[in-house]
């Protein structure tokens, strides 16, 4: 009974070893993960408008933003990466989308993270950050003829067609005054600068 047995375990072990492995060699060669397969995360910096709606949804602060002097920096950090997609959701310019690469494994600490700057818009008055540059042509090409409705918008226009922004931060001013409504200004300093030019007018 158990000589036949043997003899077709000793065939089969015999095809096996001279047969095609039904495994991939991997990492000798390649793997090729399903399409939909939510892998390293890619962030292209040419559609990018650095308005920070992938950082404010990301669960776990793998997405992170820095408004330094003159510039927005985004970093991505790989590590903390859960791949819930809710960036990829968020974005309203589709510049943040899963590769099929799933190796985010490197000793080298640079490779765990990416970064990208843009230029930064400040307000006038305060300093407050308004919006990178690249953030505010989204907004005005989407807007049209309505971009003609916000001053800072009107005035930011004028100032990226004249090739005067972005520019170096402005010492910042004290107090507001009328004049400023013509400036590009953060929500709080135009509501404060709309406040002040209607009281004016109240009593003049
Ligand atoms: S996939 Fe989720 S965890 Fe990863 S960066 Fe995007 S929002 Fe953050
Ligand atoms: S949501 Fe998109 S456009 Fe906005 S900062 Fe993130 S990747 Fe850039």
């Amino acid at each position: 009974m158990g000589a036949p047995y043997k003899l077709r375990e000793l065939v089969e072990a015999l095809k096996s070893a001279f047969s095609r492995a039904f495994t991939v060699r991997y990492p000798y060669e390649p793997s090729p993960a399903p399409e939909a397969f939510r892998g390293k995360l890619q962030l292209d910096v040419e559609k990018c408008i650095g308005c920070g709606a992938c950082v404010e949804g990301c669960p776990t602060g793998a997405l992170t933003l820095e408004d330094a002097e003159e510039k927005r920096i985004i970093t991505l950090a790989y590590p903390y990466c859960i791949s819930c997609g809710q960036c990829v959701e968020r974005c309203p310019v589709d510049a943040i989308n899963f590769t099929t690469e799933y190796s985010v494994i490197s000793t080298r600490r640079e490779e765990l993270f990416f970064q990208l700057e843009k230029d930064l818009v400040r307000c006038e008055v305060c300093g407050a950050p308004v919006a990178t540059v690249d953030h505010l042509k989204w907004v005005m090409a989407n807007l049209g003829f309505l971009t003609l409705s916000n001053s800072t918008l009107l005035v930011a226009a004028y100032e990226i067609s004249t090739g005067k922004l972005p520019k170096k931060p402005l010492e910042r001013k004290e107090a507001i005054e009328r004049q400023d409504l013509l400036k590009i200004l953060c929500a709080r300093c135009r509501r404060k600068a709309v406040a002040l030019d209607h009281g004016w007018r109240a009593k003049y």
